[in-house]
């Protein structure tokens, strides 16, 4: 049964709002009041506190289709990008709450409902897992629901890992709400490469995780000790591309509606017309967390999230520069990706020329230096003795062209190479401190970039003897 992701999130919310969930909006990339989190990286994020009981809701369920990204923090997706078929920076996330109200056994129906019934996905494509010694949780799914004891895995801490380590012991962050859960996972076929879950080969894309019910018990305090909530919840997450890639019959995120139509676009601005290759992935992802976080208040900046941002920014624009793109195209993403996200597209829509307008400066910046650090970086690449790229060199680029150390990592890494990360931290510390001897500061760029203004590019101002670079620009 074919179903587009937008007819996949209207389904999902409907359905819970029939079980009494309240449907609640979205909320932002950037997590009100919480300085432990760097963005959204999950549904619950907004109900921290009604979890930890500090905020009461006049609603004990609740269901949303939550905008999050996965690029730097505790939960970090960034290096997958290209290399799996079920990871991205940005992603939606299905999820129904129980704050107090219902717990494992509800939990496990409704999600076993909604999969089996409303999408009448196969029973025998579906795997779980439970947390060890989650008895519980087994016993619901093999007795109540009828799964067998040979789809029910077991999964435990990691190996060398602290208690409470492991897949099936979900926690936001270092703190906060946490607990064991469950997951079911969809078998895409003996042709893909990838083992069952708790197998060494769990990381292949055969099996591939679709939804975690989380069974939130424990507050986790900073010193490690887990308190118990004042009632046990319920949190669940469901990555929508994950589930639509089912429901459209093929294996890849990067193959549904969205993906497709962005890639095509992507391949179209870039003037490139191999559609399966690599870097057409990358973009159309890195245009979704780009465009969705800067419609969300981050601008592009040198430090925190807004460094986070111009990352990801400058990663997609080698890409495309990788792929012959002349000049500008990321920017030109922005209105295709508003229109094929349906509702999720809503505020983005209003915001367009404002996003569009942010990343085409950040995209004319970088592309007046993109092209000296490519050669640059290539030389030494082609140089090198050894497999490892050193710190000094990483330094340079980021210094001087703009090459934030990931990205010069991602064409590294292209070649078969690494880069010295250790080293690259030593020389951005060395340089530091001769700017503190010298009595400079850094200065944060941020504030100068003017969406309205004409804009005019300086250069980065690299001066002999004096590490420290300014890029400039003046209105
Ligand atoms: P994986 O093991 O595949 O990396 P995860 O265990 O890290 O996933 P959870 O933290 O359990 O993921 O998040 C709940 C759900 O959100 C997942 O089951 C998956 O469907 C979806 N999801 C998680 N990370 C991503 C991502 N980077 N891109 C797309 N969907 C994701
Ligand atoms: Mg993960
Ligand atoms: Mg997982
Ligand atoms: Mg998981």
């Amino acid at each position: 049964m074919y179903m587009s992701t937008d007819e996949i999130r209207r389904a999902f919310l409907a359905f819970f709002e029939s079980k009494g969930h309240q449907v609640v909006e979205s909320s932002s990339l950037v997590p009100a009041n919480d300085p432990t989190l760097l963005f959204t990286n999950a549904g619950m994020n907004q109900f921290k506190d009604t979890f930890l009981g500090l905020e009461k809701r006049n609603y004990t369920r609740a269901t949303t289709a939550q905008r999050c990204v996965r690029a730097g923090g505790k939960h970090n997706d960034l290096e997958n990008v290209g290399f799996t078929a079920r990871h991205h920076t940005f992603f939606e996330m299905l999820g129904n709450f129980s704050f107090g109200d219902y717990f494992k056994q509800d939990a496990i129906k409704f999600a076993w409902e909604f999969l089996t019934v409303t999408l009448k996905l196969p029973q025998d494509r579906l795997l779980v897992t439970v947390y060890e010694t989650d008895d519980e949780a087994f016993e619901i799914w093999n007795k109540d629901v009828g799964v067998p004891a040979d789809r029910i895995v077991r999964i435990g801490d990691k190996k060398g890992g602290k208690p409470f380590e492991s897949d099936n012991f979900w926690q936001m962050g270092d703190t906060g709400p946490c607990g064991p859960c469950t997951e079911i996972f969809y078998d895409h076929g003996e042709h893909i490469w990838g083992g069952r879950p708790g197998t060494p080969e769990e990381d292949g894309d055969r099996f591939i995780e679709i939804w975690n019910n989380v069974f939130m018990q424990f507050n986790r305090q900073a010193d490690g000790t887990m308190e118990p909530l004042p009632k046990p919840s319920v949190d669940t997450g469901m990555g929508i591309e994950r589930i639509s890639a089912i429901m459209q019959g093929v294996h890849s995120n990067y193959e549904i509606d969205i993906f497709q139509t962005l890639i095509k676009e992507a391949a179209a601005v870039i003037g490139h017309d191999d559609l399966g290759n690599q870097s057409l992935r990358v973009v159309a992802d890195h245009i979704r967390s780009c465009a969705f976080l800067i419609a969300d208040g981050v601008m592009p900046s040198n430090e925190g999230r807004g460094y986070v941002l111009r990352r990801i920014i400058r990663r997609a624009v080698r890409h495309g520069n990788k792929l012959g793109a002349k000049g500008a195209f990321f920017y030109k993403l922005v209105g295709p990706l508003a229109e094929i996200m349906g509702t999720a597209g809503e505020e983005l829509k209003k915001q367009q020329e404002m996003v569009e307008k942010v990343l085409k400066i950040e995209e004319d910046n970088f592309g007046r230096t993109l092209d000296r650090g490519m050669a640059i970086l290539a030389e030494a690449l082609d140089n090198l003795d050894g497999k490892v790229l050193d710190g000094e060199t990483v330094f340079k680029l980021y210094d001087t062209y703009g090459f934030p150390a990931d990205l010069t990592n991602d064409v590294a890494r292209e070649r078969g190479f690494s880069i010295d990360e250790e080293g690259f931290n030593d020389a951005m510390e060395a340089q530091r401190q001769r700017a503190r001897d010298a009595g400079q500061f850094g200065v944060d760029y941020n504030d100068a970039i003017k969406v309205d203004a004409d804009t005019e590019f300086c250069g980065y101002d690299a001066t002999e003897g004096q590490a420290t670079v300014v890029a400039l620009y003046r209105e």
